[in-house]
């Protein structure tokens, strides 16, 4: 068994002072993802910070939006009054993700954070980069079925596993983050990273930072009444996406005046499809319509040997979950 030190501070400064000492240290916040990952030997911390007592949790408004603190639970996240009001996409995303157990448990931070599913990252007999960088990569030529479309690299076809980074994505969150040199925000569509030749690195959330909060902006408002999370898997509960859409739409007289689109299951990021958001501004509310962005949101799509169905699949959903966020068509 790893032997490890365990502390429990009450400040955000001392957690974070904790993490500069030792690079081998972790914060645990629900553990829902980062205690698996120890169970399988994947981990190996010197130290875990366990970061529930600090003043993380609240949800409140802000003069730009809503803040959402990192200890914010997914069920409090997903129920809370406002976000259901006026974020509904975000409810609805983490509504279905996991299950009501593992949403109690898990935090908006650790969602942010948690690790790719590839079979091969949780397989230490095998090759992958993103476990062991310069062993290979044992998806590339093996069953590859839950990989990337999009924005995949030589080194790593895998894709990120949350529901909520799709919906933040899509409504233009932003996270905060603090450390050391102080506090800094990061646009969420650039917090997580394609792999390229650095697939071990999945976010731009510098070693010694700590997620504080999330906020989502007053102006992702206007996208409250016409949304719809469609999340295909293999079965109806407690399964990572095959393909998921995150659809709102803002609809004056039948005319698209805004849209915001967002991918799972489909690249080691949350996958905005700004293109295809940019078509269907401004015109009216068909099928037809959405065919042709669904169409374009594919463009660039490359499939491997066993994720060739995605290629179908995830244009489909994107029509789907347009028609029905439209209300074309009921869910
Ligand atoms: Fe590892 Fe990425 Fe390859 Fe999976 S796809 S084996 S995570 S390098």
């Amino acid at each position: 068994m790893n032997q490890f030190q365990y502390l429990k501070p009450l400040e955000t400064s001392v957690a974070i002072k904790s993490l500069t000492k030792d690079p081998n240290t972790h914060f645990l916040a629900g553990g829902t993802n980062l205690v698996d990952m120890m169970k399988m030997g994947l981990v190996t911390p010197h130290k875990l910070v366990d970061i529930n007592r600090l003043p993380l949790k609240s949800i409140a408004k802000t003069s730009t939006g809503l803040h959402i603190g990192a200890l914010a639970s997914n069920s409090e996240v997903a129920e809370h009054g406002d976000i259901k009001a006026n974020y509904p996409l975000l409810s609805l995303a983490i509504n279905a993700g996991a299950s009501p157990q593992l949403r109690n448990m898990a935090t908006v931070g650790g969602n942010l954070m948690q690790r790719t599913r590839c079979p091969y990252f949780f397989d230490l007999t095998m090759p992958c980069n993103k476990r062991l960088p310069g062993s290979g990569c044992a998806a590339l030529a093996g069953y590859n079925r839950m990989h990337a479309l999009f924005g995949a690299s030589d080194k790593c076809i895998a894709v990120n596993p949350s529901d909520m980074n799709v919906a933040m994505v899509a409504l233009d969150a932003v996270v905060h983050v603090s450390g050391p040199k102080g506090a800094r925000a990061i646009k969420f569509a650039d917090f997580h990273r394609l792999p390229g030749d650095h697939p071990e690195f999945d976010n731009t959330l510098q070693k010694d930072e700590l997620i504080t909060s999330v906020e989502l902006p007053a102006s992702a408002t206007s996208f409250n009444k016409h949304v719809y999370y469609l999340k295909i898997r293999d079965r109806t509960s407690y399964a990572f996406a095959l393909v998921s859409v995150a659809a709102a739409l803002h609809i004056e007289n039948n005319a698209i005046v805004g849209a915001r689109l967002a991918m799972g299951g489909v690249a080691h990021k949350p996958w905005r499809l700004t293109t295809a958001e940019a078509f269907l501004k401004g015109k009216s509310v068909t099928e037809d319509t959405f065919k042709q962005a669904a169409l374009i949101a594919m463009q660039g799509a490359k499939a491997y040997e066993y994720n060739q169905f995605k290629l179908k699949l995830a244009p489909n959903a994107i029509i789907q979950s347009l028609k029905i966020a439209s209300g074309l068509v009921t869910a």
